[in-house]
């Protein structure tokens, strides 16, 4: 055994494979893969994330590294015959990051490592005298290396480029001549010089090794930090670095390079989709810079080599089982294999595939459900275009990333997050986007380019991020404050509305209806649509999702209407109903009238005054949900969050009282508020506190639950409610609730078989702790994760997430806000706890869990996993939490 790799940081491709992913960065173990199945990859070697994270973490150092990179060097060497950077004949390498998730355009790579002023004519020699595919290659090793490397400001040297084009009168880089070239790469020597205040290293080895530190060093530049946060990726994984024999697309028509999916990444159908760009290298394709032409013109220009390529793509779709994408390279008619993995894809097409390799017989129910996933699920429920207006459509582009968005164009980035952060919605509108346009990206609705295909940048990290994004609108002109289309000019505040399924651009706000993924849940789909092959994967899926699990999906809602979406969306039951919502609106009155009771007498006329809106309330629900459980939860909040706030008294009071008025009830008021002040009423009179303070207060919530199931069993259906107390930490409080509660039932319920269980909320640590004993007086537990989080770590929601979680995410003490996913460590713990004691008292005790936790797919797993019985959310995530409640029960996975 290699002690943990710990002293192997170095390995050829030949000695990797697809499943060593951690130690070798996606890209690494693919090529490794690749070159184990016999493919045409260059020779090369991997330096594994291990090393990254004992440099980044060693402030550069890292034991033994560089002779073991000098060792693979040589055998590298020796396999190409060539040395690195010889004069007479250079062996070149690109020295190309590769992390364990795909983070694209996040790190850098840099092609043609090994040119200097001496070995450029040895490469000419190579390419039989092509002295302008040479220079070409050098001016991109200055430009990559300068900009990757040395933080040289990368349109400086666009711009010299530029100026070399218009010097010359044209327009396409194919268009300069070895000698313009020769005289671009004096050009840029000058730039790197004039920013590092030194020349363009001609040291071959002192090149790849730089190359490689920066890599590494690139894994903590700003924006692959931002992504990683905004995609949940570890932030101490490191990358890998693959040093790689260099292959030239751009020596000349027979040359040249491109991408390729095995199927359409927007549909999941079968085909051949890509883009080829003649005499071209690297980046050029997914850049932009020069028009693609698709995959099926290589036929025509090379059809040996497209032959092999599709012979290629059938094998890796055999091996992978599963979409892949692939960056080859064509050097004067040899396919080279540079990169492949399974594609990325959007939400629609990763149900449509899943459920063809089903039909194709290459996996099967289970491994579909794997791979799909409740955010994408979540995706396809987005809202669409409602075209029956018949809004104008400006121009259409590709549909790169799906998903109906509107908003007030801008043109930069900057732009974007200063009007998102003033609440306003933005399409960022691009010729096309770069890294550099991350934070634009992630603060707009939506973006939009002239340029680029599927594969190009703005595209690639729309549909990594689930936003809307339609690219290669290449009828718009955009300038820096405008664009001009089919004869408008759309100004920076305009607004428009883009469609990142059909590509369509539209002036002015397009109004949104519901996506076919939510009208079949709904129940009225279309029946032209019920047999869409979306519809039909997430049918399918869904179901199997269903046959799966053994979680119970309820939802959280307090009308009937909710209840009623929810039930039709699956749920099974109402796992939360929050009573304080029955107090809003008009009955408002009521509730003050309730606080200011002076006496028992006015007290209860307050309640009696309340309790037939709440029993009609509970009876709607009830009927909804006939059958099923419904959890009602006795009122949680401070009965002061119902009076106006204490300045709008005072105020109110203190002119009353300057114009000579009576303000009798706003002072009687202000004095009850002044009452009632908390400091942090969070942790205040709250809950069962309240109930036990409040003479009769939940009692007339429990009458109204019990007169209104009487009344649903009377007209012959068959309520299940459930009553539940909030904020509970001792048995006590529950047993002194529960004795009066059940005497309530009792009188109403009479012999109507109606039964009612009674159970707490476990949200307050000490209830976690001491659940043993609470098991004794409760029915059921609910777990509300969201205080419990809130005590557990002492946060106070309302206030902490804006203070200081940016900076507990940058230093790693949470990798996600934990009132989004759960802590499993430490509130997880609570519940686990809890789970364990109260079973040990009671068996048949019925465990649940309530708040934003129920919807959140992580943390359906991890409830999954204690051994809950439900999990209950908002009836929009009923679907998502059903679907990762099947996939949390799949049996374990073997690899291999
Ligand atoms: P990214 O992760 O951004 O795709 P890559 O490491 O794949 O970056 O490299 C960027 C581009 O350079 C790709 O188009 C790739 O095909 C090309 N490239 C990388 N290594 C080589 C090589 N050895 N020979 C030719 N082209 C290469
Ligand atoms: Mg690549
Ligand atoms: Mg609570």
């Amino acid at each position: 055994m290699e002690g943990k790799g710990a002293d192997k940081f170095v390995y050829d491709f030949a000695e990797g494979n697809k499943d060593l992913k951690d130690l070798l960065g996606g890209k690494g173990a693919n090529l490794a893969e690749m070159t184990n199945l016999g493919l045409p990859v260059p020779a090369g070697f991997t330096i594994t994330t291990v090393a990254c994270q004992q440099y980044l973490a060693s402030g550069a150092h890292v034991d033994g590294l560089e002779e073991e990179i000098t060792s693979h060097l040589e055998k590298l060497e020796e396999a190409m015959g060539k040395r690195l950077g010889d004069p007479a004949d250079p062996l070149l390498v690109s020295v190309r990051s590769g992390a364990k998730f795909s983070m694209p355009g996040m790190m850098e790579t840099v092609l043609n490592v090994g040119l200097n002023d001496e070995s450029v004519a040895g490469l000419s020699a190579q390419a039989g005298g092509d002295d302008r595919f040479a220079w070409d290659s050098y001016r991109r090793l200055i430009q990559m290396f300068g900009k990757t490397v040395c933080e040289v400001p990368g349109d400086e040297f666009e711009q010299a480029l530029h100026n070399a084009k218009s010097a010359k009168g044209v327009r396409d880089d194919t268009d300069l001549d070895a000698d313009d070239l020769k005289a671009l790469v004096g050009a840029y020597k000058d730039v790197f010089a004039k920013h590092t205040g030194d020349d363009f290293p001609q040291d071959p080895r002192e090149q790849m090794d730089r190359a490689i530190a920066a890599v590494f060093q690139s894994w903590n530049a700003p924006r692959a930090v931002l992504y990683r946060r905004q995609e949940r990726i570890p932030a101490d994984l490191g990358t890998a670095v693959n040093v790689v024999a260099m292959v030239f697309g751009n020596l000349g028509a027979d040359s040249g390079t491109g991408v390729a999916f095995t199927r359409d990444p927007a549909t999941g159908e079968q085909g051949i989709y890509g883009d080829y760009l003649q005499n071209a290298q690297g980046e050029d394709v997914v850049a932009g810079i020069r028009n693609t032409v698709p995959l099926q013109d290589l036929e025509g220009l090379d059809k040996k080599s497209y032959d092999e390529l599709l012979g290629i793509m059938a094998t890796l779709e055999g091996h992978y089982h599963d979409l892949c994408d692939i960056e080859f390279t064509i050097e004067r008619g040899k396919l080279w294999m540079l990169q492949t993995r399974v594609g990325k894809r959007t939400a629609a097409a990763a149900f449509t595939i899943a459920a063809q390799l089903i039909d194709e017989g290459v996996i099967d129910l289970d491994e579909a459900l794997r791979r799909v996933t409740g955010a994408q699920l979540a995706q396809l429920m987005f809202p669409r275009f409602d075209l029956a207006g018949d809004p104008e459509v400006l121009t259409k582009g590709v549909g790169a990333s799906p998903g109906a968005a509107y908003g007030e164009v801008v043109f930069t980035a900057e732009r974007a997050t200063e009007l998102a952060a003033q609440g306003k919605d933005v399409i960022l509108v691009r010729r096309e986007t770069n890294p550099d346009d991350l934070p634009g990206m992630i603060a707009a609705q939506g973006i939009l380019t002239s340029r680029g295909g599927k594969t190009s940048h703005a595209a690639v990290v729309a549909r990594g991020m689930g936003k809307t994004c339609v690219c290669g609108a290449d009828q718009l002109e955009v300038s820096p404050s405008a664009f001009l289309v089919s004869g408008h000019t759309v100004n920076e505040g305009d607004v428009i509305s883009i469609d990142g399924t059909t590509g369509r651009v539209y002036l002015g706000e397009v109004p949104v209806r519901p996506s076919e993924v939510v009208q079949y849940f709904e129940g009225d789909l279309d029946p032209a649509l019920a047999n869409e092959p979306l519809v039909a994967a997430v049918h399918r899926l869904m179901t199997h999702a269903d046959e799966r699990r053994r979680l119970a999906v309820r939802t959280n809602a307090d009308t009937g209407p909710d209840a009623a979406r929810a039930r039709r969306f699956g749920a099974q039951g109402v796992g939360l109903c929050r009573t304080e919502h029955m107090f809003l609106g008009d009955r408002r009155e009521l509730v003050e009238r309730l606080i200011l009771a002076e006496g028992d007498k006015e007290r209860q006329a307050a309640l009696d005054a309340l309790k037939p809106l709440q029993r009609a309330d509970f009876l709607e629900l009830f009927r909804e949900m006939n059958g099923l459980p419904v959890t009602v939860r006795l009122i949680d909040p401070p009965l002061h969050e119902f009076l106006p706030s204490l300045e709008d008294l005072a105020v109110h009071v203190a002119v009353a009282k300057e114009r000579g008025e009576s303000a009798k009830r706003s002072e009687k008021m202000l004095a009850a508020v002044r009452r009632m002040h908390e400091s942090n009423p969070m942790l205040g009179m709250r809950g069962v506190r309240l109930g036990l303070v409040v003479p009769g207060l939940f009692g007339m919530q429990v009458r109204a639950i019990a007169e209104a199931a009487v009344a649903l069993a009377q007209e012959g259906g068959r309520p299940r409610p459930e009553i539940m107390v909030p904020l509970v930490g001792a048995v006590q409080e529950l047993e002194t609730v529960r004795a009066e509660a059940e005497k309530i039932i009792a009188e109403v319920v009479g012999d109507s078989g109606v039964e009612i269980a009674i159970g707490t909320m476990i949200e307050v640590p000490r209830a976690a702790l001491t659940a043993g004993q609470i098991a004794e007086a409760a029915d059921f537990f609910s777990f509300g994760t969201n205080d419990l989080t809130q005590m557990g770590w002492g946060f106070s929601r309302d206030d902490v997430e804006g203070a200081f979680f940016w900076r507990y995410l940058e230093l790693g003490i949470f990798g996600i806000s934990p009132f989004e996913s759960i802590d499993r460590e430490g509130v997880g713990r609570l519940v686990r706890i809890a789970s364990e004691e109260g079973r040990a008292t009671r068996p048949d005790l019925k465990l649940g869990v309530c708040g934003e936790h129920g919807g959140d797919p992580e943390s359906v797993h991890f409830f999954h996993e204690v051994g809950l019985d439900y999990v209950s959310c908002s009836p929009f995530r009923v679907p998502v939490a059903r679907l990762e409640a099947g996939r949390a029960a799949l049996p374990a996975q073997v690899t291999g």
